[in-house]
């Protein structure tokens, strides 16, 4: 079969091959053997790379569960990504989180589609908009898991939560809490005014709109940290691309008053 992949993750195989985890568009998330990848002369056109964007032609799974990967040839290589440390690691989010939420054999197109977007802006965003583009994929991630938060009603008192209020963020409620009706509230964690109005911001807004302007640098990381937490929490994983931003590791600043 013949689709569009990403690679996500290389493992050396003896001296001449590797073990590829590919994202494919038509069959989610694919391990392969790439055999000979690692000859100069090959039929992937050179060593295969991480983030780029490569047609494939794939061959039937075999008895140890791989799929021969039989030929590639690279459509997009983001090139910008292998050659700047902080493009590359906001790269690595997106390449970790998508193989955790596409599943093996399932299509999961609008997934796949969102890692090959988000890719693109992460190569060619300035610099200051790459965290607000790490925030969108992550939050438009979330939605197409089907466990993406509720972001307007408290899920224990169902008030409204405003703007300016002192909120929590809980997975285990689905969504938002009044700080004050959330107390003793296992697994949630306090989210900041500006870290709730970044949320709502790139859960409703079109992508396009989202990207033209920087989110405030603390609270795009606080959302990052936020969202990252929520998937560690509903998938039941660690996400190691983001561990420095780990849920609950971002200092909270209360709002004055
Ligand atoms: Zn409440």
């Amino acid at each position: 079969m013949n689709t569009d992949a990403l690679v996500a993750r290389i493992h050396e195989f003896g001296e001449t091959s590797a073990v590829v985890s590919l994202l494919t568009a038509e069959c989610g998330c694919v391990r392969v053997m790439a055999k000979g990848a690692k000859r100069l002369k090959n039929s992937f056109l050179g060593p295969l790379d991480k983030g780029v964007l490569y047609r494939v032609r794939l061959g039937r799974r075999s008895g140890d569960g791989l799929v021969p990967l039989h030929s590639s040839r690279a459509r997009e290589t983001f090139s910008r990504l292998r050659s700047d440390p902080a493009r590359f690691a906001a790269a690595n989010v997106i390449l970790e989180v998508a193989s955790l939420l596409l599943r093996d054999n399932e299509p999961q197109p609008e997934l796949f589609r969102l890692s090959v977007f988000s890719l693109k802006v992460i190569d060619r965003a300035p610099e200051p908009r790459l965290d607000t583009g790490v925030v969108l994929f992550l939050a438009r991630a979330v939605g197409l898991s089907g466990h993406g938060p509720v972001l307007d009603a408290c899920a224990a008192c169902g008030e409204l939560v405003g703007d300016g209020d002192d909120a929590l963020l809980s997975p285990a409620r689905g969504g938002l809490l009044h700080r004050a009706c959330g107390r003793g509230e296992p697994a949630s964690r306090p989210l900041s005014a500006d870290g709730l109005s970044l949320l709502r911001h790139v859960s409703s807004v079109p992508a396009a709109e989202v990207l033209e302007s920087s989110a405030p640098p603390r609270a795009a990381r606080e959302v990052q940290g936020l969202l990252a937490g929520w998937l560690e929490y509903v998938l039941e994983c660690r996400i190691r691309s983001l561990r420095p931003l780990r849920y609950g590791e971002v200092p909270h600043s209360r709002p004055a008053g």
